[in-house]
């Protein structure tokens, strides 16, 4: 087969519109215009297959940082509750008491270990919530109420 455009003696053309006149080229002459049976190639189909997806743009994203935000609140809530002098030992020996490790604990009250240990040691308060938290998880007293502290 010969190309009508080039002449060049081809084993198959394809018909091809140029400018308005459908030629029968052979593959480097068919670049020049529009292809009406193009042969089903790989090339030509991932070709098209990108052509039909449009860029997409202003894709969501998840918002994050809920559960930092949960953390800080327990710290800057600084409880109004009036607390023993040694709440801090209560704490701990509550816990050995039960045998727990600063890890159970912490686990427990969705701390980090590091958290039940400044607690421990009373490097930090305590908000309102995480002391009854701490309470009911080892039945202790945090609070200085007098009338359930037994003895003296
Ligand atoms: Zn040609």
């Amino acid at each position: 087969m010969l190309c009508e455009m080039c002449g060049k003696e081809v084993e198959s053309t394809v018909r091809t519109k140029v400018e308005g006149t459908v030629l029968r080229l052979c593959p480097d002459c068919s670049k020049f215009g529009e292809i009406l049976d193009p042969p089903p190639t790989p090339a030509a189909t991932a070709a098209s297959a990108a052509r039909a997806r449009p860029p997409v743009a202003g894709a969501t994203r998840p918002a994050g940082g809920g559960r930092r935000l949960e953390e800080r609140d327990l710290y800057t809530d600084i409880g109004e509750m009036e607390l023993a002098p040694d709440w801090p030992k209560r704490i701990r020996v509550a816990r050995e008491k039960l045998a727990w490790t600063p890890e159970v604990l912490g686990k427990k009250l969705n701390e980090k270990k590091s958290v039940v240990l400044k607690l421990e040691s009373g490097g930090i308060r305590p908000s309102d919530a995480l002391v009854r938290k701490i309470e009911h998880l080892l039945q202790v007293r945090l609070r200085a109420d007098p009338e359930t502290i037994g003895g003296a």
